[in-house]
Formats: structure tokens, C-alpha cells, sequence
């Protein structure tokens, strides 16, 4: 497939609490060279990063009682809380090492407000607040979204939704994704937003022959 000058490739969570931190994810140091690989091909990348404050609603440490990876009630229902991560201005938000995106376009966070969480970069995890991303992108005329990063079938494909929600054609970088969960499940939900799956050797960049 090749890239043109509407297409954008939008590097999703590739931050060090989750490729090598508090919640680090099995594969995920293997997609930082296709990531690299994937972003010479584009005009147009975009850096997704979870950037929490430190009492964050999805952290187990700001509900009594809560561990890891249990289900709380809160104002939208019910949300999955997690180790400490990716809080403003630590370490453990900062970009993976070894990533060479310094030609993105633009840094956008998530989940910055401390009473909701925000798997994707387009829809909040209420469902309703959007996060502005896709406006941003349309006005920038893009057209097509290739998602890669961490984890795909958590935030990744959660991205993937959302921007295929706001009429975006949507594809995820397999190779340039890592994090398996209910994978069988989780792809039947991508195949019917009409998302698709490619690899970065699959992407031919908008100057190569
Ligand atoms: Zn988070």
C-alpha cells in the first residue's frame, strides 16, 4: 500500500511504564524498529502518550482496598485500575528510548483528567467526551489513520475505534503493535468497524519507488 500526503500514522502509549516499567508489556521493545520504519514512510505522524496525574481514577492506589487489574465502579461505569503509570512528568512517561519520531507533528495526551481514564485517543473512556484529536486531523485534511504502539488490543485498537467512529479509514500496524488480550474477540470487533491489518512491510513511503 502506499503512503500519500493524507495518510497519518499516530504512535499510540510507546512510553517507558509500558514497554519496560510499571506495566510493561510482553514484545513490546520488538516494535520499536518497525515503528521507526513505519514513521521514514509518512508525511504525518502523531505521538499519543498516557499522561496521568498521580491520583489517577485508574490507578488501584487512589481506590481503598483495589488491586491490580480489578474492575471499580466510577461517574461512567466501570473501569479497569492498574499499577501507577505513566504519571505527568516522570520517567515512566517519557518515550520508549530508540524511537526516532522526532519529525511528529504533534504531542497529544490522554487521560489527563484525573475523574476519567482514556484507553483511545479519540473518545474518553465515558464514551461521550472527545478528545479533539479527530477535528485536529480533519482539519489537517488527513484521511487515512495507521495506529501502531501499545498495547493493540488495549489502546491501540481503542484508538483504531474511534478514529474509525469519526469516519476515518482506519489500519493497525501489526508489526508495529504488541500486547495480546482476547485477541479472537477483539478482532472480530476491529473487522467489524472495518478496520484493517497491515505490516510495515506492507507500506510503501510516499518517495520510494
Ligand atoms: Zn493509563
Amino acid at each position: 500500500m502506499r503512503i500519500s500526503g493524507n495518510d497519518v500514522l499516530i504512535v499510540v502509549d510507546v512510553q517507558n511504564d509500558f514497554v519496560s516499567g510499571s506495566m510493561a508489556i510482553p514484545g513490546a521493545q520488538e516494535i520499536i524498529m518497525p515503528i521507526n520504519s513505519a514513521a521514514k514512510k509518512f508525511d504525518h505522524v502523531v505521538v499519543v502518550t498516557d499522561w496521568h496525574p498521580k491520583d489517577h481514577v485508574s490507578f488501584a492506589s487512589a481506590h481503598p482496598g483495589a488491586n491490580e487489574r480489578d474492575v471499580v465502579q466510577v461517574s461512567y461505569g466501570e473501569q479497569s485500575v492498574f499499577a501507577d503509570h505513566c504519571v505527568q512528568g516522570t520517567h515512566g512517561a517519557e518515550l520508549a528510548p530508540g524511537l526516532e519520531l522526532t519529525k511528529a507533528e504533534m504531542i497529544f495526551r490522554k487521560g489527563y483528567r484525573r475523574e476519567v481514564d482514556s484507553y483511545g485517543a479519540f473518545l474518553e473512556n465515558d464514551k461521550k467526551t472527545v478528545t479533539g484529536l479527530g477535528p485536529y486531523l480533519k482539519a489537517r485534511g488527513l484521511e487515512r489513520v495507521f495506529c501502531a504502539g501499545l498495547a493493540r488490543y488495549g489502546c491501540v485498537m481503542q484508538s483504531a475505534l474511534g478514529a474509525a467512529g469519526e469516519g476515518f479509514e482506519v489500519f493497525i500496524l501489526h508489526d508495529a503493535s504488541a500486547g495480546d488480550r482476547n485477541v479472537e474477540e477483539n478482532n472480530r470487533i476491529v473487522a467489524q468497524a472495518g478496520i484493517g491489518w497491515l505490516n510495515t512491510f506492507d507500506l510503501v513511503g510516499a518517495d520510494e519507488a
